[in-house]
């Protein structure tokens, strides 16, 4: 039976603009609630939210909890460590931002071809072994973007893992591009528990198009709640995350459901082909690419705006209105310079220079 995870990426922020600028009224209440509920699994990551993630941990979290009622994940940034000193230095780093003096389960963050080998290279797994037996941390995982090919070498250099981080959703579960249900059957090939991410996939399997929506009658059972049960019901799955943001979402996430039945998951099937034939670019929010891009776009805000006006042209002019509202704050998708440092970050695999280039084109600036 697969448990609810809380995942601490997308936080209540008080200025949007200000990722350090977590509403604590808000997360504080969140936190309770999960924790009420029964919530036990917290998820974190070096990187998220510029480090203003772990420190809610401490200050939400391991500040008003006692350190054996909640399982703290966190996870090693595979792409920035050079050596083995720095994988120590970041890790005692992240347990003084969490005020913890052990983590339940520590990942290897975005395991993709280029950081496996870097990790490989910077004894990123052996580091995980030696934390286990410091007693430091008690099982060691990692997040994987990648094929299954990939997945199946790592698993098979490294039985000693115990969790794979995957991303599921029923709308990548067949897709050619993100081959999740191909990735679930290699981790369960090699006997792993499964950790899902992304399992409403940002947001777009909340935010259905309106043809979409009649598969699921608001009084039976809300769109969210059917994406996370199609992950919840996998089996050698343990936990599902979820980046809740407000209280509202907590209490609907951790409400019980029976197993989707045969005609429900019929159901998502039709749903995946039709939100697929309307998502423009599928774009989760993560925000992995604006936070290498050297002239700073805002690089999922643009994406947002621009599948919004795919998704109802009659509206355009309101999407037009906070387009040229963004670009009156920040950079414009005409700024790009094609580095495509953003592209080798970005999880989804967007082509995201050529789509910046339709966004301007579509706006005109
Ligand atoms: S390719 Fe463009 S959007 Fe991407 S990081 Fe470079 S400048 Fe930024
Ligand atoms: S473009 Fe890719 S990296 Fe950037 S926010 Fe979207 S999914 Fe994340």
């Amino acid at each position: 039976m697969s448990e609810l995870g809380f995942g601490f990426l997308r936080l209540p922020l008080l200025d949007k603009k200000d990722e350090h600028s977590v509403d604590y009224a808000v997360l504080n209440l969140m936190t309770d609630l999960f924790i009420e509920k029964g919530g036990r699994y917290f998820d974190t990551a070096f990187t998220y939210l510029g480090g203003a993630s772990e420190e809610a941990v401490r200050i939400s979290l391991a500040e008003r909890y006692p350190r054996d009622s909640f399982i703290l994940a966190d996870k090693l940034p595979s792409w920035l460590i050079r050596n083995s000193e720095d994988c120590r230095k970041i890790f005692e780093k992240q347990l003084s931002r969490c005020g913890v003096d052990f983590f339940d389960v520590y990942m290897l963050h975005w395991l993709n071809e280029v950081n496996y080998i870097n990790a490989e290279n910077c004894g990123g797994f052996e580091f995980l072994e030696e934390l286990k037996s410091e007693g430091k941390i008690l099982k060691s995982g990692f997040s994987f973007h990648d094929s299954p090919e990939l997945l199946d070498k790592i698993l098979s250099k490294h039985p000693e893992i115990d969790y794979v981080q995957l991303q599921i959703n029923y709308l990548d579960w067949e897709s050619l591009a993100f081959r999740a249900k191909e990735c679930y059957e290699i981790a369960r090939k090699h006997g792993k528990e499964i950790i899902v991410m992304e399992p409403i996939k940002g947001g777009t399997l909340a935010n259905l198009p309106p043809e979409v929506k009649e598969f699921f009658p608001e009084n039976k059972i809300s769109a969210a709640s059917a994406a996370l049960r199609f992950a919840k019901d996998l089996p050698s799955v343990k936990y599902v995350l979820s980046g809740m943001n407000s209280p509202e979402q907590i209490s609907e996430n951790m409400e019980e459901f029976p197993p989707l039945s045969e005609k429900e998951l019929s159901a998502l099937k039709t749903a995946a082909e039709i939100i697929r034939s309307k998502t423009a670019v599928p774009c989760t929010g993560c925000s992995y690419c604006s936070g290498v891009c050297p002239v700073q776009i805002p690089i999922p805000r643009y994406f947002e705006i621009y599948n919004e006006y795919c998704r109802n042209p009659e509206e355009s002019w309101k999407i037009e209105h906070a387009y040229s509202g963004l670009t009156r704050n920040f950079s414009r998708p005409s700024d790009c310079m094609r580095c495509r440092l953003c592209e080798a970050n970005c999880p989804q695999k967007i082509n995201i220079v050529e789509t910046l280039q339709k966004v301007s084109r579509t706006f005109g600036f």
